[in-house]
């Protein structure tokens, strides 16, 4: 317990540079005090609108902070990774910002809407690999070979420290008792969570994902990073494996962590449709799984609740939908 920093993973000090590094391309999101979530809660609950960053996800901070720590005379080369469309994104927007090339693998799961955005960032996509593992490795051999550096979206310091800055600014606003955030490779929770147990250890952190293949959830209980299947899921920004040469985030999340939650499809859609019904805020699955989880009464405890919203990119087709489907549901 008390224990706030793993052995060469990043600390609060990290973050706080962080914050200074990135401040010109992420931008300082607001706080929304939901009053539609407190008369159904009963608690007080605030929104961190990651939804505004540039290209509309937090994942800017991460891929920023990784980016500009690049030593100068090594990051016209240029940088690689592999997404599942945000982190892709991020990077992509970074690279753009500070004129160098990137190179962004993917796998064949990805969405269409997502492919397309990163491309229009000015990126090289190259989709290759049936899942985000298999792309992973692929992206990798391509960073040797060329000499770039591989930007990973959620095991590295830097990157944990960017997402980090999240929990600075919110707690720099507010003293909640819970943070709830969406959890896939845990790069987010841990920043977060590091920030959040370093200046209060009593508040609690809670990771949640989705039912249909949560990675860090099982690998948490089997006790080391494990293989889970990717399956189609509206949260597939949260999809794919915690890699099994897990560095850093395997174990913040089991030392910072306080609970991970995991929330079906339709809690998921219902979360969607109501911020986008009560706030006309459209939000991708994988960012509203915090509001899903609250929504279905799965987050214990009183006091004040943080949500971090985490994105925006969900297409419209697919939000209209969901919205029908509901709405047809209640009638
Ligand atoms: C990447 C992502 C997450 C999860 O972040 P991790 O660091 O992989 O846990 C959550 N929400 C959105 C919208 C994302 O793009």
């Amino acid at each position: 317990m008390g224990r706030t920093s793993t052995s060469g993973g990043p600390s609060l000090g990290d973050v706080v540079r962080a914050q200074k590094a990135i401040r010109d391309i992420a931008v300082r999101t607001p706080l929304y005090a939901s009053d539609e979530l407190h008369e159904r809660i009963g608690r007080d609950v605030y929104l961190k609108l990651e939804v505004l960053q540039p290209t509309h996800a937090f994942k800017v901070r991460g891929a920023a902070n990784r980016i500009l720590a690049i030593p100068e005379d090594e990051r016209h080369r240029g940088v690689v990774t592999v997404s599942t469309g945000n982190h892709g994104r991020a990077v992509a927007y970074v690279a753009r910002r500070l004129g160098i090339p990137a190179v962004v693998y993917m796998s064949t799961l990805v969405g269409e809407h997502k492919v397309a955005a990163v491309r229009e960032l000015g990126a090289d996509v190259r989709i290759d690999g049936s899942d985000q593992d298999e792309a992973g490795a692929r992206a990798l051999a391509f960073a040797a070979e060329h000499r770039m550096t591989l930007v990973n979206p959620f095991d590295d310091p830097y990157v944990i420290a960017g997402q980090g800055t999240i929990g600075l600014e919110l707690l720099e606003e507010r003293t909640p008792a819970t943070i709830i955030v969406p959890l896939g490779g845990g790069g987010l929770v841990s920043g977060i969570a590091l920030v959040a147990k370093s200046i209060d250890p009593r508040i609690r952190v809670i990771g949640v994902s989705m039912e249909r293949g949560p990675a860090m959830y099982v690998s948490q209980r089997a006790g080391a990073p494990t293989d889970v299947k990717e399956v189609a899921t509206l949260a597939d920004s949260l999809g794919g494996g915690i890699f099994l040469d897990n560095q850093h985030t395997f174990a913040m999340v089991r030392d910072l962590v306080d609970e991970i939650v995991l929330v079906s499809e339709e809690e998921i859609a219902a979360a969607m449709v109501l911020l986008l019904r009560s706030h006309h805020i459209a939000v991708e699955g994988g960012g509203a799984v915090g509001v899903a989880a609250l929504l279905a009464d799965r987050i214990e405890g009183s006091g004040e609740v943080v949500v971090v919203l985490s994105g925006a990119n969900v297409d419209a087709a697919t939000l209209a939908r969901l919205v029908l489907t509901l709405e047809a549901g209640a009638a």
